[in-house]
């Protein structure tokens, strides 16, 4: 979809089953992280863009095709979808790449894996089923129903739009809700062009995108009044901007937010494992993943020995163009993250952070004029530092010794986070007992990374609320309903007396 001889690709909005511009007629572009050029149009929608797009996923959760849909026929076409972006997976992939700095070797299996969503999700429509109460008033029938919600909106980050996306979008739909996806400024392409597929398989209405910025378009999204739920990815400081937003209005919501979570190496541990874990904890995305393993917690017996490995491991990361099979370090995907990236940095070694390796920006010809900054450790990190309190949100590292378990767990549990952790060791008990005291919605043991669309995953303290995967979490998208039946015919009771 690049545009050829240098002119922009021009994207438009998907609302009511059409492409638009905004109303205001402005853009904006987006950037190619490689090159740190633009290389697309994209429409900068408002309020007015937002209202239009609510009221097609109203109307579309109202009336016409999509309400008619038995459940069956609903994950019937829930499969033709995830049938779709299977065949078109190369094509996103390529997209993602360029408009976010994922490596395509990461993007071109993640496009495929994405479509699971839509698969499980499909198999679980015709399966929300209600039941029948035994009720303890004589002469009454009782039954529970669950209800699709409404509208819901998508606000999704930049650092994995399409998988965020598949995350929300597959249990919402298999729900029977239509949404409204609000696609982070920095990377809205590749949702624009999944809209493509969209298109062609379900209703007009069912799913629209509005692209434009947080404070216009997102705000907007999250405050109109006839969105019934807000299902949100992003920092924890936006997150609870959101928050209040949908508390306005009473809203329901699910936050998936940042992280800082603890890689925890135990002197048991296999060490060549551990390292290799703790590096794509950290390194893999360019550690633009809200489950970096940003914090790792040696203990003090093999601290020395496995830093040594660690960064002689880490040095031989290939860092260029992520569009390369053969690269493993992409660059950061936007301006303002690379400037946050080096300002920690900076902070890091003013807090008296010892730099074992990177700490700047790298060089060579493989390094295109894009923002790449280098995979970087630090030791001699203390906890309360701000480089180990902090979410950096990039390939840095912060390297801090403890003694033993009791300490491990301080540690690791001394942060405001809760988003995920790591635990290296060759004891099994030492491994139970870890993952039951450390604080966080997902702990590996011996592995790190690990997602399914069969697991639940989010966030304890400030890392989120709610989960998403797993079959328990499609009742995020879904209400209750009692529904009451006499059934004996009698007189009615004394109306003035509540029984
Ligand atoms: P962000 O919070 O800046 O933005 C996220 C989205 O919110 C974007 O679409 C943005 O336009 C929108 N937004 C901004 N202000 C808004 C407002 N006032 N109202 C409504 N919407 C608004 O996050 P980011 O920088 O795009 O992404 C990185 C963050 O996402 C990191 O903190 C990371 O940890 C987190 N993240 C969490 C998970 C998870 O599952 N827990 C996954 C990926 C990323």
């Amino acid at each position: 979809m690049e545009g050829s001889a240098g002119a922009l690709a021009r994207y438009r909005m998907f609302i009511g089953g059409e492409w638009a511009d905004a109303a205001s007629g402005r853009t904006f572009e987006s950037f190619n992280p490689y090159t740190a050029r633009p290389w697309a149009e994209v429409p900068e929608g408002g309020a007015d863009d937002v209202d239009r797009a609510v009221e097609a996923a109203d109307a579309a959760f109202r009336t016409g095709d999509w309400p008619a849909l038995t459940a069956t026929a609903r994950g019937h076409m829930m499969r033709r979808l995830a049938d779709a972006i299977v065949e078109n997976a190369d094509h996103l992939a390529e997209i993602e790449v360029r408009d976010n700095g994922k490596l395509i070797a990461e993007m071109s299996a993640q496009c495929k894996y994405m479509a699971q969503w839509y698969y499980y999700y499909a198999g679980l429509c015709d399966k929300i089923e209600g039941s029948v109460i035994p009720i303890d008033k004589p002469g009454h029938f009782n039954y529970t129903l669950w209800e699709p919600l409404g509208v819901c909106a998508c606000i999704v980050p930049w650092n994995s739009p399409l998988l965020l996306l598949a995350w929300k979008l597959a249990p919402l739909l298999a729900a029977g809700n239509t949404a409204v996806v609000k696609p982070s400024e920095y990377t809205s392409a590749s949702t624009l062009e999944f809209m493509k597929i969209v298109e062609r398989i379900l209703p007009p209405g069912v799913v629209n995108v509005v692209t434009g910025f947080g404070a216009d378009a997102g705000r907007a999204l999250v405050e109109h009044p006839r969105v019934a739920k807000v299902a949100f990815t992003g920092s924890d400081a936006t997150g609870a901007a959101v928050y209040a937003g949908a508390a306005r209005h009473l809203k329901r919501v699910t936050m998936e937010l940042g992280g800082k979570s603890p890689n925890i190496v135990f002197d048991d541990a296999h060490m060549d494992n551990a390292v290799k874990g703790v590096i794509s904890g950290i390194f893999a995305a360019t550690g633009q993943t809200c489950i970096a393993g940003s914090r790792l917690l040696v203990q003090d017996t093999i601290h020395d020995a496995f830093v040594e490995k660690l960064v002689a491991l880490a040095r031989t990361a290939r860092i260029g163009n992520p569009a390369s099979f053969e690269t493993q370090v992409g660059p950061v995907t936007n301006t303002m993250q690379y400037e946050k990236v080096l300002g920690y940095m900076s902070v890091a070694v003013e807090e008296g952070a010892e730099t074992a390796l990177g700490g700047g920006v790298p060089e060579g010809p493989e390094i295109g004029d894009g923002w790449f900054v280098e995979p970087t450790i630090f030791t001699g990190v203390r906890n309360d530092m701000r480089i180990a309190q902090e979410e950096v949100f990039g390939p840095v590292l912060s390297v801090i010794p403890f003694h033993d378990e009791d300490e491990a767990v301080a540690i690791g549990n001394d942060v405001v986070y809760g988003l995920a952790a790591g635990v290296w060791t060759g004891s099994m008990g030492r491994a139970l007992g870890m993952a039951s005291r450390l604080e966080a919605g997902t702990v590996w043991v011996n592995t790190y990374r690990a997602v399914s669309y069969l697991s639940p995953f989010g966030g304890y303290k400030r890392s989120g609320i709610g989960r998403e995967s797993g079959q328990d979490m499609i009742r995020e998208y879904l209400q209750q309903k009692s529904v009451w039946i006499e059934t004996s015919g009698a007189e009615a009771a004394n109306p003035f007396v509540l029984r």
